[in-house]
């Protein structure tokens, strides 16, 4: 599914990210964890194609998208809800997630997905006429993950979703992600939430200065002396 070997990528002359090796297989949520500057959304944006990565190969079901652009990469089903959502917030709701349907097969398909993302948050039902701007956090945050699904995502990459939600939210989206990834979608799970990221994912890499220096399941990186004493404070 999704190889990436000898990443380095960063802005003009800046070198953030370096020699970067992790994979995710089909139906897997993998944890990329750091704490702040770490370079996890660098890695992101390199994956995406947001920014141009300086060397290495991003390999999609065979593909190597390194080179390629955002809606190549788009089109090829790696769809990500954005660190911060960036919604449309002068836009309804339903507006927002129609926003997410980019192509012309994804239009045909959107009542479809629309019911779907009804189902996993009825929420957005009762929201839908709202304007984004003005729901809560949490359900923004709904709104930004529903509209990625409305993407027919193959790899849904989720950039800190937990970032200042109640923890019963955090709960209640990671839920959603985790049943999504039984039906065979990729999840990569970017999180400075140690804690909630591990309790929904298979595997996870913990990025520092830019490098991956520990990877594992999930219940060995949450037994790790370093994760424990460096993240988790215990
Ligand atoms: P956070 O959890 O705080 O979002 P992060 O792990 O996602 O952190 P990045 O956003 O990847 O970290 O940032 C890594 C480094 O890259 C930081 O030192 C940041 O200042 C720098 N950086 C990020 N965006 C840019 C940019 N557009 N131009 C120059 N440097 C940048």
């Amino acid at each position: 599914m999704l190889k990436v070997r000898g990443l380095n990528a960063g802005y003009g002359s800046i070198k953030i990210i370096w020699d970067e090796a992790f994979e995710i297989n089909d139906g897997e949520i993998v944890a990329i964890l750091g704490s702040n500057g770490a370079g996890k959304t660098t890695t992101v944006r390199a994956i995406t194609g947001l920014i141009k990565p300086v060397s290495g190969s991003v390999e999609f079901n065979g593909e190597d998208l390194a080179k390629k652009s955002s809606r190549h990469i788009l089109d090829k089903g790696i769809v990500q809800v954005p660190e911060g959502r960036q919604l449309f917030t002068g836009m309804t709701c339903l507006e927002n997630l129609e926003m997410g349907a980019f192509n012309k097969q994804l239009k045909a398909d959107f009542k479809k997905n629309l019911e779907k993302c009804y189902t996993w948050f009825p929420k957005l039902k009762e929201r839908a006429s709202q304007i984004a701007g003005t729901l809560s956090g949490g359900e923004q945050q709904m709104v930004a993950v529903a509209r990625a699904l409305v993407g027919e995502p193959r790899l849904l990459i989720l950039d800190e979703p937990s970032l200042g939600l109640a923890p019963n939210i955090v709960d209640d989206i990671l839920k959603v992600v985790k049943e999504l990834a039984e039906t065979g979608v990729s999840v990569m799970l970017v999180e400075q939430d140690i804690t909630k990221a591990l309790a929904v994912a298979d595997r996870g890499y913990v990025i520092e200065n830019g490098c991956i220096t520990l990877e594992g399941t999930a219940g060995e990186l949450v037994t790790n002396e370093h994760v424990k004493k460096a993240y988790l404070g215990i």
